[in-house]
């Protein structure tokens, strides 16, 4: 017999019963940054059944501190960051089912993911507030467990969202300090990561093996450096009125005007464009194009990466690019035409 899963089935509350719940479970990782990457690690090592995890970056040096599934060879090929998850998950654990997509998760891609893969879990592993709310809608109007987790410096937060039972995330905005959490804040320690990916996780478990009981029903936060720790009840937050889990839901994050087809990423001194009709690109004969024109390549079978000096611009077959080096919305479209028409 296999004595891959044992420790665990060992575990009182998991057992063998709670291992076969597990193995038939099907969990959603937006995200392969620092959370995607552990939250990821830990799921597919614990056995469950499937994992889809989605990312529109590639890996780069800065990741390697924090980002567990990846590598140096993974930086120098620029590879998309669900690629190279997926080949070091698949190392980890052959046994489980990895589905890695490239791209970005829009309203639209995110029903499709929840409507056509009909995940049991949606981890969030974003690094931004609108994702947030996108993937918050999209959970209450599918009635989809999903598990906010984030962190910054030396802080990090959590919370499980159970749509019927818990307030979301909607409801929280007014009450709840998000502050510290977004994309101007730069530094992280990698403890702050693990931690957090640690409240995820066995929330996650407990999901899995239906042992609704023993969830904490509390929102956590801590400051590891400042020996910090707190946890929260608050229930009392959740709104007769809310748009996402209130009486009349009207779910505004998944509504087509919430989406921005352009994107200043977080932290990251780039912009992100999206073409208003994908496009769809042989990445070898754009880079020889490019070459022509004397401009500095690389190429892979996922993106085209072109020097221009100061910026660099790196293309997906669908037409998204990342301009790096601005935050400058204009300049980036402007940069984006001009190369790509
Ligand atoms: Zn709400």
């Amino acid at each position: 017999m296999n004595e891959r899963y044992s420790r665990q089935e060992l575990f009182a509350p998991i057992g063998e019963e709670g291992q076969k719940k597990i193995r038939q479970k099907h969990v959603l990782i937006i995200g392969a940054g620092a959370l995607g990457t552990g939250s990821a690690e830990a799921l597919v090592r614990a056995g469950v059944g499937k994992v889809t995890i989605v990312d529109r970056d590639y890996v780069e040096w800065s990741n390697l501190q924090r980002q567990q599934l990846y590598s140096e060879a993974d930086a120098k090929e620029r590879l998309p960051k669900a690629v190279a998850a997926k080949r070091r998950l698949q190392e980890v654990n052959s046994d489980v089912e990895i589905d890695a997509i490239v791209g970005d998760v829009t309203a639209q891609e995110l029903e499709e993911l929840i409507t056509t893969r009909t995940p049991d879990l949606l981890m969030d592993a974003t690094d931004n507030f609108d994702t947030r709310m996108l993937i918050n809608d999209a959970a209450y109007k599918y009635r989809i467990p999903w598990i906010y987790g984030a962190c910054v410096g030396s802080y990090g937060i959590s919370y499980a969202f159970i749509p019927g039972k818990t307030p979301c995330f909607h409801c929280l905005l007014d009450t709840v300090p998000t502050g510290g959490l977004t994309c101007d804040t730069a530094g992280i320690i990698s403890p702050a990561v693990q931690m957090v990916v640690s409240y995820q996780v066995t929330e996650a478990l407990k999901i899995l093996v239906e042992d609704w009981a023993a969830l904490r029903n509390k929102l956590v936060s801590f400051d590891l450096w400042k020996n910090q720790h707190t946890a929260i009840r608050i229930d009392s937050v959740k709104k007769e009125d809310c748009p996402t889990c209130g009486s009349k839901p009207s779910y505004p994050f998944l509504s087509y005007e919430q989406q921005t087809k352009t994107a200043v990423l977080c932290g990251r001194n780039s912009v992100q464009i999206r073409p208003a009709v994908k496009r769809n690109y042989d990445l070898q004969e754009l880079a020889d194009l490019f070459a022509k024109q004397g401009l500095a390549v690389h190429v892979n079978p996922y993106l085209v990466s072109v020097s221009l000096g100061n910026e660099r611009l790196v293309i997906f077959s669908d037409g998204r690019a990342l301009i790096h080096g601005t935050k400058d919305i204009q300049e980036a479209k402007s940069i984006y035409y001009r190369y790509l028409g």
